[in-house]
């Protein structure tokens, strides 16, 4: 049940929010277990949750909020769906882990490859950051080579090869990389502008035989929501396959999201290796890589590629994500939720217009940014372009209209397929106050 508060609050009471971060800060470091939780990008503090429910959350005071943060992507369905709750129920009363093979690893494992053909084989992880990881061991041994190329503002996790200009977090923190990445790891990532064939072409000529990987968010998500120009990931497949390195889209975040085979199937586009996580554990701490047979072979126990977890496959994630792709095979599931996505986007756009604000709304299925910025947004240099001040005053605007978007300028807000009609109209209404002020 959600906590008693106040109804129809006008302003937000945080009293038991604010006691709970001071109390937090204590023990955990900066009070938060993932740094854009902590709100300090938007100069505020975090609200601590009590209750979920469809498209709601509750905080610890009571407030309640339309929820655009989905748990930064994977719940697209809602939280607290009937049926991923019926089917955590029944995966937990035959207990919560085995330490041994179950069916519903392979069950997941054949849902996935078969909704994303590029996956020929997959092996479980437990959450993104290790299937970047991962996938960029295999793609070092597969090719016996050292660099990779990922795109300035691409996020892959937080593994050390990637935090090298990369994007949310970060950007948000204004950290440009990381201390406690070793220098000469940092040197065998090459970070270019996302978007920018010509300068991957560059990078092919003068490095193009030593270079594992090109590693892609085929559509960003972590630097605000950037769309790939025509031709871009069809470029990148081209000059991968000429350099003979290999392809890896990093779907964490796109997969069963912007289409039910990834944005690898919305473009048409088919990578050597994939990354997947978020959506496919329905809430639960999930990962997986998959792609080409002939690679995924060369992981162990089959193949030399060292790669372990204990809790790997769990059977309560394997039940929540199993529930969550069979609901998303449903007749016209995506056509829904980019309907309502784009009553959103389009929504925000004529705000923008009426309120003359220098304003670029990005939207693809199921993900939506707003930039306050008259630069068109093609890559992260023209994301930092944002007037961040003007989105922290917008974003506590929307918090205390009761509207729950994510605290970053460089995050992307996500549309569930449980968001209503009134949700949205809300929603909008709020951006309207917010960007008159
Ligand atoms: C969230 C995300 C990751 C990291 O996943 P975690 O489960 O947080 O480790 C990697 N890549 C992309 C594109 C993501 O959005």
């Amino acid at each position: 049940m959600p906590p008693a508060g106040a109804a129809n609050q006008t302003i937000l009471h945080l009293t038991k929010s604010r006691l709970a971060f001071e109390r937090s800060q204590k023990v955990i470091p900066g009070g938060v277990n993932s740094p854009v939780r902590s709100c300090k990008a938007v100069n505020s503090t975090p609200v601590f949750i009590a209750y979920s429910d469809g498209s709601n959350l509750w905080d610890i005071d009571g407030n309640q909020y339309i929820d655009y943060v989905g748990a930064w992507g994977p719940m697209i369905v809602g939280h607290r769906h009937p049926r991923v709750l019926e089917a955590l129920e029944e995966a937990l009363l035959k207990g919560t882990a085995y330490g041994a093979p179950c069916l519903a690893e392979i069950e997941l494992a054949e849902l996935i490859s078969r909704l994303v053909p590029s996956m020929e084989m997959v092996r479980m992880v437990n959450s993104g950051t290790e299937a970047t990881m991962s996938a960029v061991r295999l793609a070092r041994a597969f090719t016996k080579r050292s660099l990779i190329i990922k795109f300035d503002g691409c996020y892959h996790g937080h593994a050390d090869s990637f935090l090298v200009k990369a994007g949310s977090g970060l950007a948000t923190l204004g950290i440009a990389s990381s201390p406690g990445v070793p220098e000469e790891l940092s040197q065998l990532t090459i970070s270019l502008p996302y978007n920018d064939l010509s300068a991957v072409e560059k990078a092919s000529k003068e490095h193009g035989d030593k270079v594992a990987a090109i590693i892609v968010e085929p559509v960003v998500g972590n630097s605000g929501v950037i769309l790939p120009k025509e031709g871009f990931l069809s470029g990148l497949r081209n000059l991968a396959t000429k350099m003979g390195a290999l392809l890896v889209f990093d779907e964490v975040m796109t997969g069963f999201r912007v289409a039910l085979n990834g944005a690898q199937g919305k473009f048409g586009i088919r990578p050597d290796l994939t990354c997947l996580g978020k959506i496919i554990g329905g809430g639960l701490p999930v990962g997986a890589y998959g792609g080409r047979k002939d690679i995924m072979e060369m992981v162990a126990p089959s193949g030399p590629v060292y790669q372990a977890g204990t809790l790997s496959g769990s059977p309560l994630a394997m039940a929540a994500g199993i529930a969550q792709l069979k609901l998303l095979q449903a007749p016209q599931i995506y056509q829904t939720l980019e309907t309502l996505t784009n009553k959103l986007a389009d929504g925000l756009k004529e705000i923008a217009k009426k309120t003359s604000q220098p304003c670029q709304v990005v939207s693809i299925t199921g993900m939506v940014s707003v930039f306050f910025t008259k630069e068109k947004i093609v890559d992260f240099a023209s994301a930092q372009t944002s007037d961040t001040s003007k989105f922290a005053r917008t974003w506590q605007t929307l918090m205390d209209k009761g509207v729950y978007w994510p605290p970053s300028q460089f995050e992307s807000a996500f549309v569930s397929l449980v968001h209503s009609q009134k949700d949205i109209e809300e929603t909008l209404a709020a951006f309207q106050v917010a960007m008159k002020a």
